[in-house]
């Protein structure tokens, strides 16, 4: 880091010094008691002076309407004010001239290049100001114009040195102030902000020398004022550096979020300050180079606008495709595949129409993983995925569902058609062995077989499905059902419409096929003969759903889980769980007639109401009054259970021989109950 310090800076013997005449201006401005006149007369007392002034408000850059001959009448035509910053303005820049152009190690220091950034900045912040009520634009005009003079100040104190660290900044303000900093420990935006307090200029011209960089951290009631000119200081790059698009953009994002200036409004003001730069070029004998093609500026900038926004987009899709897709398979993950259920189901709903819902399980997964390895198993669902998606075609969409289950939706496809192609999965997968060449684990390759579950909601079934959630148990129950009759087959469930009571369907454990669906399950000719130890393809059954509701009530969550679990499993039952006997009684009356409860498991102990009280409630109501209620009971406490049987309970569990073997325990009562029920 570089020897400078500020205070050296500031104390500097070369450092440009506010004229005497500036100074007194300043002094005589500041006094409400002094007459227009006598200020004038200071500044007519400089020669050169007034004349630079008179010939400036008297050019078409003020535009007054008749001539004005002298300073005195300048102030009562344009305010005192703004001859007070022609006067400073003019004479900083006086004051500057003798600053060399080469510092000391013959380093250059683009003086050319920071008056016409200066220029150019006092130009944009007098229009911008101007489009704003709430600023005196020949304030504004100085504040941009004084807004780096640090810069200058840092020259001259530390010559070659300054020139050095600004090497590779390339005009660009941003980069010369890191450098600054990098080099000084400090920059030009402290040390423009101690000079102008130094020459007690006006807090506006101290904040915005400070501040234009960082509009937001100016004092409170200034804040509108920096504001105006660091947006001078990106207009200045864009017309002094005819420098890029970024700049460009920035000043259309700045005067929108600033000053509300819309895009046009943003352009039209920029063309002012152009205009107005390049008059005042030849009254302060500034050199403002080429006039900037604007319009080129602008089209380039537009341009980049859209390549951006195109970038953006482009990277927002990349997202999006990663957070709907499986990492090793490539495939749609199990976000997107509940976004899509939703979306189908939805249609499907609205339509009527049919959608189906297909489950695929790897069988005995685990023992392929356990025997050949991880990376074998991985290999094996990529291909998994492959070929399930080859299988569905454009019948549907494929998702990896989680670990070795993947799942398809299948839009507008009924059950017949949901055969055929589940059968061709199971055949896609059985038909060839797969290829575990690349995996290095002993073998070249494996046969797998799967195990297919499908739900189908058929058209016009009206409420057969009541929401997505359902027809996804359905496939899940059909998968079980498909494992229980051995693996390597498809099990299927057709949700229909309702069938009136007396051509109800009678619940099979083990269903028949449908004839349809047995047709489309002929053997299609495998490429290789299946393996000797893989069962022997099986064909599809229909899985017949008599969504036989069970309403369980219970407040012990893990007891919730243990008695409801076997139920949801189990291809015939549904299962809704509720925690007291108030949720109990509403979702027996909401489901009005047509989707009553075959049958209710109820907690005696429960908070509030009790199971009792419950039993008691449901057989006085008419909602569902006949419904078999088995009541689960913690204790053996036969006060209780006689209780509830009094009230109107048909049976009654101990929780403890739950507990035994809840699957079979669940699963004998519910059976029995049921069956019992369909008999009355
Ligand atoms: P079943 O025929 O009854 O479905 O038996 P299974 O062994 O396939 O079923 P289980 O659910 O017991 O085991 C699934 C196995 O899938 C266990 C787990 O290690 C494996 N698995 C899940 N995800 C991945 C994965 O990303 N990569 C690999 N290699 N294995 C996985
Ligand atoms: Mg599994
Ligand atoms: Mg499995």
């Amino acid at each position: 880091m570089g020897s400078l310090s500020i205070e050296a800076v500031l104390k500097c013997t070369q450092l440009p010094s506010l004229p005497a005449i500036a100074a007194e201006v300043l002094e005589l401005t500041s006094r409400p008691d002094v007459p227009i006149r006598e200020i004038a007369a200071a500044v007519q007392n400089d020669q050169a002076l007034a004349g630079k002034i008179l010939k400036t408000v008297n050019s078409s850059y003020y535009g007054l309407s008749s001539p004005c001959p002298t300073i005195d009448r300048a102030m009562s035509y344009l305010g005192l004010n703004t001859v007070k910053s022609l006067v400073l303005g003019f004479s900083l820049i006086d004051s500057c001239k003798d600053i060399p152009d080469e510092g000391a190690g013959g380093n250059t220091f683009d003086l050319t290049h920071h008056w016409r950034r200066a220029i150019y900045s006092a130009s944009a912040a007098r229009v911008v100001a101007g489009h704003l009520n709430d600023m005196d634009p020949d304030e504004a005009f100085l504040a941009a114009l004084m807004q780096d003079v640090g810069m200058l100040a840092m020259y001259v104190a530390a010559g070659q040195e300054y020139c050095e660290a600004l090497v590779d900044t390339d005009h660009d303000n941003e980069k010369v102030i890191a450098c600054e900093i990098e080099h000084f420990g400090f920059s030009h935006v402290e040390v423009g902000s101690e000079l102008t307090k130094k020459w007690r200029l006006p807090e506006s011209i101290i904040q915005t020398a400070r501040h234009h960089h960082d509009p937001g951290h100016a004092a409170g009631p200034l804040i509108s004022f920096v504001r105006c000119g660091g947006i001078a200081s990106l207009m200045a790059s864009v017309c002094a550096e005819e420098s890029c698009e970024r700049d460009m953009t920035l000043y259309a994002q700045r005067a929108k979020a600033w000053f509300g200036f819309s895009r046009e409004e943003a352009e039209a003001i920029l063309q002012e300050a152009v205009d107005g730069a390049v008059q005042l070029s030849s009254l302060f004998s500034v050199d403002t180079g080429r006039r900037p093609d604007l319009h080129n500026l602008l089209s380039e900038a537009n341009e980049a606008l859209v390549h951006h926004q195109i970038e953006i987009q482009r990277q927002a899709d990349d997202l999006a495709r990663q957070a709907y897709t499986d990492g090793l398979t490539g495939i749609a993950n199990r976000k997107r595949f509940d976004e899509l259920l939703a979306e189908s189901f939805g249609t499907a709903k609205q339509e009527d129409g049919a959608l189906t819902v297909l489950f695929s399980d790897a069988d005995k997964f685990k023992t392929l993983n356990d025997t050949y390895g991880h990376q074998a198993g991985d290999a094996v669902l990529q291909q998994l995925a492959t070929r399930l998606t080859e299988a569905v075609g454009d019948q549907g969409s494929v998702c990896r569902y989680g670990g070795e289950e993947f799942a398809a939706i299948l839009p507008g496809v009924c059950a017949d058609e949901a055969a055929v192609v589940a059968e061709r999965c199971r055949l896609a997968v059985e038909g060839s062995p797969f290829d575990l060449r690349e995996v290095g684990c002993g073998v070249d390759e494996l046969p797998v077989t799967i195990s297919v579950g499908v739900a189908s909601r058929e058209a016009g079934s009206g409420e057969a499905a009541r929401n997505a959630g359902f027809l996804l148990r359905a496939a899940d129950k059909a998968v079980y059902a498909a494992k229980d009759s051995g693996r390597n087959c498809v099990r299927l469930i057709r949700l229909k419409a309702k069938a009136s009571a007396g051509d109800a369907p009678k619940p099979q454990s083990r269903p028949s096929p449908a004839p349809a669906v047995a047709e489309a399950a002929k053997p299609v000719q495998p490429r290789h003969q299946p393996p000797a130890k893989m069962p022997a393809p099986k064909k599809i059954s229909d899985v017949e759903l008599d969504r036989f509701e069970v309403l369980l009530v219970e407040d012990d969550a893990l007891q919730q889980r243990m008695i409801s679990m076997p139920l949801i499993r189990h291809p015939n039952f549904e299962v809704e769980v509720v925690g007291d006997g108030t949720a109990a009684l509403k979702a027996v009356e909401d489901r009005g007639n047509d989707h009553r409860f075959g049958l209710i498991l109820l907690d005696i102990g429960l908070p509030g109401m009790s199971g009792v009280e419950v039993v008691r409630a449901i057989r006085a109501s008419t909602s569902n009054p006949t419904v078999p209620i088995v009541v689960l009971s913690a204790s053996e406490n036969e006060d209780d259970i006689r209780e509830a049987l009094l009230a109107g309970a048909n049976a009654y569990i101990t929780k403890q021989s739950i507990c035994d073997d809840p699957k079979a325990r669940i699963l004998s009562i519910v059976e029995f109950w049921t069956t019992t029920s369909r008999a009355a």
